[in-house]
Formats: structure tokens, C-alpha cells, sequence
């Protein structure tokens, strides 16, 4: 079989967001660069099989809950008739059109793209293998973007088609009418917030004994109250047995050392983490270091400790985001290209697209409390907020965290309709070290959610005048 051979200045492998993006910034500074891909369809999960798959089918689920809640105000629709098919189709076709245009743009930005699987041969070339086609690249620089894949569990068997992980569930091979999620992650809520809208049951199973323990309890509460008629969370829960025949799955299910009645399932949906995609890329003698959880370990120029080596994105571990990729692919390519830069952002902005969304970033209150940091919070709830009652947002409240000596913003979470769209506010706030007194004395347009925001620095300060003002002596 024969074998090309090339040459780049940069080699960067996976054409997800924080692979792409590293090598477009790549040529923009003048590198000669190289993508490497294996599917065909660029863009890597975020594209293909996550973030904007999963959003679009939750937009539909919204617009149908947002639809069915004006029934209370005197609006009344007929039910909605779910063509999965042409959902299907419309997902697939947005897909195409996104994966389409980084293709082209890596053309008009001379990123040559070579299609195939890549491994290692040595610390400065790889190997690229394309059903009978091989390549062997030789570069001065490579950038891991190999991302991240879904975590299996042992006891369910993914050769039965009707047990999904999220890459099945996106494609909506039905809406089964009892539907069991393992693991109760972000992608987990997010799916039982779709296939609960779509018409299916949904019991969301998890072992751990608090719900999104890494947030506020208040935070989690408030979301956890909105969304427990539209889907059941069980936590301290683990599976015990899964018989499966033709009518599904029977699963008995241990709660709190408890085993309850068993209940039949038409799908099991496993979403219960991800690990790196890091097998099949022949790293073992090239020496990289990995973590415990089996992550490239990187420096703050995201650098391994192979010293042309860089790694970014979910290869590099927690935040697994693709805006955490992106970012540190243009400082990746930056410092390739000989500038002093770092990746140490103070914030990294999460959102959570179920109804109501929970968004936060910088600090939580209870990272607060775990790391000994002096904090004071400020909440403003949404049942008191114009836009959200006029909007029928029933349940809302905004909460920003003050370092109290500086009276800087150190974080914020929101709960409520778009609460995603509101945190750009506060994750700019916390990366200009903006001041409780930045927030307050700007006039935020009335009536709006963001206005949320203004009026949870009010109750800070001790200015509000929406609400009670419980400083009001002090001030
Ligand atoms: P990936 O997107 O995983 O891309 C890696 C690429 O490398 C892949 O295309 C893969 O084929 C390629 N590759 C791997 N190994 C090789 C090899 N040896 N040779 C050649 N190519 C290779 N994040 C958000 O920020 N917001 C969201 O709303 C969101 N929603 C999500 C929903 C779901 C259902 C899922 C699964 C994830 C979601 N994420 C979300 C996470 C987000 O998708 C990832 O953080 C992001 O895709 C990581 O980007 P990446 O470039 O590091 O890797």
C-alpha cells in the first residue's frame, strides 16, 4: 500500500469546536496547518451529536411547554402532532448546513483537512489511515483535540438497539412510552426534558444522593420543584437487575437500600459521564501525562509535558464545554505562534437547557463554604420581576455572590426562561472585577429578565425598592 508523506508547520487532530478553532486561529497567524478528522462530518460532538442537536430538540420542547402553559392565560392550542421523522430531517439538515460551513471556511483559510484516523508514530509524526489510504505527517507542533466519548456501564449491553446513549437519543429513534435515564449529568436532564415533552414517561435514576450536588441547594431546589411533575428523579438509586425481552426491559431498582417493585421500560438511556477518546491515538511511548481520570494533563499554555504537544478541549478534562475548547484552542494556536499567552480565565459559564434552565458562573456559595471564602450572596426572585410575571415564567429567582471586602462579583447562578442568556452579564462582570456599585448604578432596560441582575446588586447594596429592603437602616 502506498504511503504520502507531508510536512506542517502544525498538525491538529479532531474537528470539534476547540480543534477547528485552534487550527483556523493557527493559519490566521500564518502557520501552515493541517486538520485531521475521522468521520466525515466536521465538527466533531458539539455539532454532530451534542450541543446543537440537543438544543434544537430542546427549542421544540420548549415552544410545545411554553405553547401548553398559555392554556392558564385563556389560549388554548390542540395538541401537537410530533412528526419524529421530519424532526429528524430538520436536525440533520442544520447539522450539514454548520459542518458544510466550517469546511468551506477551512478552505478559504487554506486548512488543508485530511480525512482519517490518526495515531502517533513518534513525538513529531503521525500516522493517518483511511480505509486503504495511509499518510504519514510529519509536523513541528501538534494540538490533541480528540475529545471525548460516552462513559459505558458494565451490566447493559449497547447491542441492543433499545439501549441508547445521548448519540442515540438525538437521532430519535422513537419516543418510547416508558423511558429510563441512568444518570442525572446535564445531558441526562437535558434528554428527560425532551423525551418528557415528546411524550414519553421519564425516571431518571442516580446513585449519588444529592441533585446536582455541585450547585446551591436554593438554586437546585427551585429547579427541582418546577421540573418533578414533568419527570421522576430518583436518587440514591442504582440498578439492580435488567431482564430484557420483547415488550422491554423489567428493572428493579435499589433505593436507599431498598428494592423497589420492578417496572418495564421500552428504552434505557446510559448517560453517566465521558471519558477521553485517547485509546487509539498510540500515546504510550510518546510519554504524555495523564490524569487520574485518564485526561491530558496540560499546562496554562495548554501545553502536555511533551513540549510541541498541546492538548484542548474535553481531552483535557473538566469543564467538558465547547466554549472551555474553543478558548483554549486560540491560545494553543497563539502560543504556537510565539506569544506569551495563558489560559486562565476566572469564569467558565455552564448552562443547563431544561425548563426552567439553571445557568451559573465564577463562584457558587457552596464552593464558597467548601474553599473557607469570605462571600456575600443577593437574590433577586423572578416572582417579583415584571417581564417574568407578564411572561407566566412561573418560577425564577437570580442570585449573585459579592466578596464582601472588595464588593466585587465573584459569581452568580440564575434559574428561570433563558436564564443562559442572562449570565453573559455576570460572566463579564466577574472577568472586569466589575463592583457591586458597576451593576447597580447601570440602567438596565425595564422590563426585562437581565434587569434581574440590577436588582439582585440593589438588594446587595441596600437600594432596592422592588422588594423589601432588609438593609434599609444600614444604608
Ligand atoms: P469533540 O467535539 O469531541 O471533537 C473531537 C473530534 O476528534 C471528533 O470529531 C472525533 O471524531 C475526532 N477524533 C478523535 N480521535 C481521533 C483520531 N485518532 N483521529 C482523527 N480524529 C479523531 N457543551 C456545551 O458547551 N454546551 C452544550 O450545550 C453542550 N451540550 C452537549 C450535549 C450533548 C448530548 C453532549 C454529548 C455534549 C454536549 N456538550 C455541550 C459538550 C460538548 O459537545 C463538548 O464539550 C465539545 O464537543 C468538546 O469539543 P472538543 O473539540 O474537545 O471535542
Amino acid at each position: 500500500m502506498s504511503c504520502e508523506q507531508m510536512y506542517t508547520q502544525v498538525v491538529v487532530i479532531g474537528s470539534g469546536p476547540a480543534g477547528y478553532s485552534a487550527a483556523f486561529r493557527c493559519s490566521d497567524l500564518g502557520l501552515n496547518t493541517i486538520l485531521v478528522e475521522k468521520y466525515n462530518s466536521l465538527g466533531g460532538v458539539c455539532l454532530n451529536v451534542g450541543c446543537i442537536p440537543s438544543k434544537f430538540l430542546l427549542h421544540i420542547s420548549k415552544v410545545i411547554k411554553e405553547s401548553q402553559n398559555l392554556f392558564n392565560l385563556g389560549v388554548t392550542f390542540s395538541q401537537p402532532i410530533i412528526d419524529i421523522n421530519k424532526i429528524r430531517q430538520w436536525k440533520d439538515k442544520i447539522v450539514n448546513r454548520l459542518s458544510s460551513s466550517i469546511r468551506s471556511m477551512a478552505n478559504k483559510r487554506d486548512v488543508k483537512v485530511i480525512s482519517g484516523h490518526a495515531k502517533f508514530l513518534n513525538k513529531n509524526s503521525i500516522l493517518v489511515e483511511k480505509e486503504n489510504k495511509r499518510m504519514i505527517i510529519s509536523f513541528e507542533n501538534i494540538i490533541l483535540a480528540v475529545g471525548s466519548n460516552t462513559r459505558k456501564l458494565n451490566y447493559v449491553s449497547f447491542d441492543d438497539s433499545r439501549i441508547w446513549n445521548s448519540t442515540t437519543a438525538l437521532s430519535l429513534p422513537s419516543i418510547p412510552k416508558n423511558l429510563l435515564i441512568i444518570g442525572s449529568g446535564i445531558i441526562g436532564l437535558e434528554m428527560a426534558t425532551v423525551y418528557s415533552t415528546l411524550g414519553s414517561k421519564v425516571d431518571v435514576i442516580d446513585n449519588s444522593h444529592e441533585l446536582l450536588s455541585y450547585l446551591d441547594r436554593d438554586v437546585v431546589k427551585m429547579f427541582y420543584d418546577a421540573v418533578k411533575k414533568d419527570f421522576n428523579i430518583f436518587l440514591n438509586s442504582k440498578i439492580e437487575k435488567i431482564i430484557s425481552d420483547k415488550k422491554g426491559f423489567l428493572v428493579s431498582r435499589n433505593q436507599n437500600d431498598n428494592i423497589q417493585n420492578a417496572k418495564l421500560y421500552d428504552a434505557v438511556l446510559v448517560s453517566v459521564g465521558r471519558e477521553s477518546n485517547l485509546s487509539s491515538l498510540n500515546i504510550d511511548n510518546i510519554g504524555l501525562n495523564i490524569n487520574s481520570n485518564g485526561f491530558l494533563e496540560v499546562n496554562e499554555q495548554l501545553r502536555t509535558n511533551v513540549s510541541n504537544i498541546y492538548a484542548i478541549g474535553d481531552v483535557t478534562g473538566q469543564p467538558m464545554l465547547a466554549h472551555k475548547g474553543i478558548y483554549q484552542g486560540h491560545i494553543a494556536a497563539e502560543v504556537i505562534s510565539g506569544k506569551n499567552h495563558f489560559f486562565s480565565p476566572y469564569a467558565i459559564p455552564s448552562i443547563l437547557y431544561t425548563d426552567p434552565e439553571i445557568a451559573w458562573v465564577g463562584i457558587t456559595e457552596k464552593e464558597a463554604i467548601r474553599n473557607n471564602i469570605k462571600y456575600e450572596s443577593a437574590v433577586f426572585p423572578w416572582n417579583c420581576l415584571g417581564k417574568a410575571i407578564s411572561s407566566n415564567f412561573s418560577c425564577g429567582m437570580t442570585k449573585l455572590i459579592f466578596d464582601p471586602k472588595s464588593k466585587k462579583v465573584i459569581g452568580g447562578s440564575v434559574v428561570g426562561n433563558s436564564a443562559g442568556e442572562l449570565l453573559g452579564e455576570i460572566g463579564l462582570a466577574i472577568e472586569m472585577g466589575c463592583d457591586v456599585e458597576d451593576i447597580a448604578l447601570t440602567i438596565h432596560a425595564h422590563p426585562t429578565l437581565y434587569e434581574s441582575i440590577n436588582l439582585s446588586a440593589h438588594v446587595f447594596q441596600g437600594t432596592i425598592t422592588d422588594i423589601l429592603n432588609l438593609k434599609k437602616n444600614n444604608i
